[in-house]
């Protein structure tokens, strides 16, 4: 593939997206790395061919199951030719499990847990929960149904249909993670309209970016758990002394910090990982 031929249009954290003929776009999954809101100077060796070839698994299988998806074909092991779609903004997330973003609203009263949750942390949650948040926000920030309705973003028929296809696609990504011996605790999907009016699921799906894994056999309700994706770089970054992701490295010019080779080997070992337990292939 050769992307000189292709015209850059933007890149994201992650993907780098081209524009490939009039209906469809080129993702190019790097092998980028941000932590704590910062991109940083390491990347991890395929890194985005994980997330290429977990997301291309994912949807084949929506494919499978009637869920339509923008793939239309992996061209190389990190490259997707994908549908081009209007994207709508706002993040869709779907919840097994009481934890991150969603426990602190909890904390702070701000929510209401479905009936019979224990109001623990990382507790399950008796059914699962879609929320929606901002995506071109400094900060995510939950919606509410209404408030995207009088965005003029979608209809309420059209967030009924988000809900009930993130609904599915939690049904069929619960079945892979239990499979694996994951918990899947939560997830964040996009979605997008195609010229037809029809929603579809865009961006990527069932990967350590996009969604809180555990392993089952280290879950303890009540608990902080270790989700199955960049924590080792984060770990180590809390540990970075007088690291601040807006000021150089301390003694260098150095805007970022380097990270060990044996954190970038532990944490490439672990989205390998994911993907074979996953998928049930070898990487
Ligand atoms: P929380 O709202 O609890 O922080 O996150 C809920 C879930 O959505 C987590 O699985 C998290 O990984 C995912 N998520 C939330 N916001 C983003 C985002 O901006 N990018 C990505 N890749 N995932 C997100």
């Amino acid at each position: 593939m050769n992307l000189l031929e292709k015209r850059f249009l933007r890149s994201g954290k992650v993907k780098d997206i081209y524009d490939a003929g009039h209906d469809k776009l080129l993702f190019v999954y790097t092998d980028r790395l941000s932590s704590h809101d910062v991109m940083l100077a390491d990347s991890v060796p395929q890194k985005g061919e994980v997330l290429c070839r977990l997301s291309a698994y994912c949807f084949a299988n929506c494919k499978d199951h009637g869920i339509e998806t923008h793939m239309v074909e992996v061209l190389d092991p990190n490259k997707m030719l994908v549908k081009k779609l209007f994207l709508i903004p706002i993040e869709v997330i779907g919840r097994n499990y009481l934890y991150g973003s969603y426990w602190k609203r909890y904390k702070h009263g701000e929510i209401q847990l479905p009936e019979g949750t224990n109001p623990v942390l990382a507790a399950r949650l008796t059914e699962p929960v879609v929320e929606f948040t901002t995506k071109f926000e400094a900060k995510d920030r939950p919606l509410t149904e209404q408030e995207i309705v009088s965005s003029g973003w979608l209809g309420t028929p059209e967030i009924s249909q988000i809900e009930k296809t993130t609904l599915e696609l939690n049904a069929l990504m619960l079945k892979d993670a239990e499979r694996a011996g994951f918990i899947l605790a939560d997830f964040k999907l996009e979605f997008g309209i195609d010229e037809e009016g029809k929603i579809i699921l865009a961006d990527e799906a069932e990967t350590p970016d996009t969604c809180r894994f555990w392993d089952a056999s280290k879950y303890q309700p009540n608990k902080v758990q270790e989700s199955f994706d960049k924590q080792i770089v984060r770990d180590y970054l809390e540990k970075v002394k007088g690291w601040d992701k807006n000021q150089p490295m301390p003694g260098t010019k150095l805007p970022k910090p380097i990270l060990p080779e044996e954190i970038i080997r532990r944490t490439r070992q672990r989205y390998v990982e994911a993907y074979e337990r996953l998928t049930r292939r070898r990487f």
